[in-house]
């Protein structure tokens, strides 16, 4: 096996002709930062566990890169997953995984930080692990050894992969990761064992150390408690979140070649108070906090000018949400007026206001317009919390069309609970009456795309304790629909059911999961976000061998005072909010948006300190005028059981 950057580059430039798109292993890209690796104290490989394509436009990644390469003693490079023919050729040759920038192997780091949105991504991760001959168990590192954490939205139930995770960052990383470097280099000054270390990062907010916990269950195989193997470790563990959203990332690195999204994202504001039940990015990510206009602004024409990107992304759960989204594209139409950007304004809600933002987006173009009102329903929409009238849908859709959008996109879900057949035939039937509305505007130019999937309970949601639907119901009810929507102007598409089985198993797994992940692995599974690449039978062996039953997970439906192998992870939206929620959604009670009306989610009690010395409209939960407990005590008062 070579070791050096120099062997690897060696090593690179017999294999790179050989392979597909070599520009995903080169780097060198405009913006990246190389810096000198001897004047540095610790190296961070930040790692997306899926290919170069897709991990490029990660924008959380993007952010820590820009963070951590902002400090004189600390420097991060970029890792992704190799494709499956450069791994091979990895492999074969002995070159193991490495860094795009200065191609140091992925142990000669000192963290490796790896970035999990979504579970699909957990056998890659345990692949590149292996690649960069990191031993997979955290359990089986020494000091020798890089760290490895782990964060993202599917780190908020981090127990499937507790095996292989050093320590997890719960919540948002821009201070925590400083922490983290800060927490590292005093541990390698003082020469303390790897268990200092862990024990160490356990003290810092928003970092979870599952070798500090011990998991144990009840007869019946449910969760019973997380047991304490440290006195000092907190319990639970309170996510991490910044009290006001720094400046935008703009120092963004330009691929050479093709990827997902070659464009400027700004994230103009955090977290969503619409309350869907379904939705997990939208309870994990509260409070809501929003970005002045003119930083965003500003952030654009700064990254524009560094990247030369044509497309700009104004991201957030809900755009249509942000305070003062009319003067924000405004502003944007105006200040870029000329420049032929592509501007996208996802997540816009279902009235016609959303068509008069896009229209003042001037320049923009004008190809397809979503919309996502995910069920078909309206005692649907009642039921997942997202009500909106069915005749101001096709009103919407009406603007759409005839402001000259020719394609209406359609985002649904099937899976929800209490759904029947009639629910899966009234897809069809709107998407029918949605065209019929584009005939009547723009003629036969009009065409319907739906997008369905299929939905998965996830933890920390109102829905935390529904069954997924079964791989029978699931096909019965995409047959439903394949048949119901079909003709000229509409389109349909779907997930298979073995990939929803999957996200449902990994979403609420305990501990036990680990084994089926590493089985899994084991037995070659790898890329399985990816159709060609996921083999459903592989996991059903992986089950079998680690003797559990994948219906446990997921087709169960759980009691209300189930204790989840989850809870210790605070969201700091309570338990009691959400089993509230569930209880409501169960009789067709709808909230509205809690910018109009709080109702007491657990946010404001447990970031108080937070939001009273952040006033004003920054935040969108209620001022807090009086002093509060402090949030460090709160953190404490966690630790010894006393929370909502
Ligand atoms: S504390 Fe109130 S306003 Fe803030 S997120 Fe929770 S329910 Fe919404």
């Amino acid at each position: 096996m070579v070791r050096t950057p120099q062997e690897i580059f060696n090593r690179l430039e017999r294999i790179l002709p050989t392979v597909e798109k070599p520009g995903r292993y080169t780097g060198g890209e405009l913006n990246q930062v190389v810096k000198d690796w001897a004047s540095v104290q610790t190296h961070i490989a930040l790692v997306f566990p899926d290919i170069y394509d897709l991990g490029m436009s990660n924008l959380g990644l993007a952010i820590l890169n820009e963070q951590i390469n902002q400090r004189q003693d600390a420097l991060a490079e970029r890792v992704y997953s190799p494709w499956v023919d450069m791994e091979q050729r990895l492999r074969t040759a002995g070159v193991p995984l490495f860094s795009l920038e200065s191609k140091h192997a992925l142990l000669d780091f000192d963290i490796i930080g790896i970035s999990l949105p979504y579970e699909t991504l957990y056998t890659n991760t345990l692949n590149i692990l292996d690649l960069g001959g990191v031993p997979l168990f955290s359990a089986e590192r020494g000091a020798h050894h890089p760290l490895v954490i782990a964060g993202g939205h599917a780190a908020y139930n981090p127990e499937p992969m507790h095996a292989f995770i050093d320590a997890f960052v719960i919540g948002e990383g821009e201070e925590v990761i400083q922490e983290i470097i800060n927490a590292h280099q005093a541990w390698r000054n003082s020469g303390a064992s790897r268990d200092e270390l862990l024990r160490s990062l356990s003290k810092i907010w928003g970092v979870y150390v599952p070798a500090l916990y011990q998991d144990h269950y009840l007869d019946d195989g449910t969760f019973s408690h997380l047991e304490k193997l440290d006195p000092a470790a907190p319990l639970p563990v309170l996510k991490r979140i910044v009290a006001k959203l720094p400046p935008p990332t703009t120092n963004f690195i330009v691929p050479y070649i093709d990827t997902v999204h070659n464009r400027v994202p700004v994230e103009i504001m955090r977290g969503c108070t619409r309350g869907c039940r379904f939705c997990h990015a939208g309870m994990i990510t509260r409070p809501v906090r929003e970005r002045p206009v003119e930083e965003i602004v500003s952030a654009i024409e700064t990254a524009l000018a560094k990247t030369g990107f044509e497309e700009i992304g104004l991201l957030s759960l809900s755009s249509s949400d942000y305070t003062h989204i009319l003067e924000l594209v405004r502003a944007v139409g105006e200040r870029f007026a000329g420049r032929h950007l592509s501007i996208s304004l996802p997540s816009l809600r279902i009235e016609s206001f959303s068509v008069d933002l896009m229209d003042a987006l001037q320049d923009s173009r004008r190809g397809g317009f979503t919309l996502a009102p995910e069920a078909a329903t309206e005692r649907m929409r009642e039921i997942i919390n997202k009500p909106v009238s069915t005749q101001q849908l096709l009103d919407t859709a009406r603007e759409i069309y005839s402001r000259g959008y020719p394609t209406i996109k359609l985002y649904f879900m099937i899976g929800h609970p209490s759904e029947t057949l009639e629910d899966i035939q009234a897809i069809a039937d709107l998407c029918k009456a949605v065209l019929a509305e584009g005939r009547k505007a723009i003629g036969k130019r009009a065409q319907v795309n739906a997008g369905v999937s299929t939905f998965v309970p996830k933890p920390h949601t109102p829905f935390q304790w529904v069954p997924c639907d079964t791989r029978q119901q699931i096909l019965a009810k995409q047959d439903l629909l394949k048949r119901a929507l079909r003709g000229p102007g509409l389109k349909l598409s779907w997930n298979t059911p073995e990939d929803t089985l999957l996200e449902a198993w990994l979403s609420r797994g305990d501990r036990r999961m680990a084994e089926v992940i590493y089985q899994a692995w084991m037995r070659g599974a790898k890329f399985d976000a990816w159709n060609e690449h996921y083999r459903y039978e592989i996991w059903m062996d992986a089950f079998a061998a680690a003797g559990l039953d994948p219906a446990f997970y997921t087709h169960r439906e759980r009691p209300l005072d189930e204790t989840f192998p989850w809870e210790h992870i605070s969201t700091s939206v309570r338990k009691k909010f959400l089993a509230e929620d569930y209880l409501w959604s169960q009789r067709g009670k709808t909230r509205v948006d809690c910018r109009q009306r709080c109702f007491a989610c657990g946010i404001l009690p447990t970031f108080a300190d937070l939001r009273r010395i952040n006033p004003g409209e920054v935040w969108q939960c209620p001022e807090v005028k009086n002093k509060r407990i402090p949030i460090q005590e709160i953190v404490e008062l966690d630790q010894i059981g006393v929370s909502g």
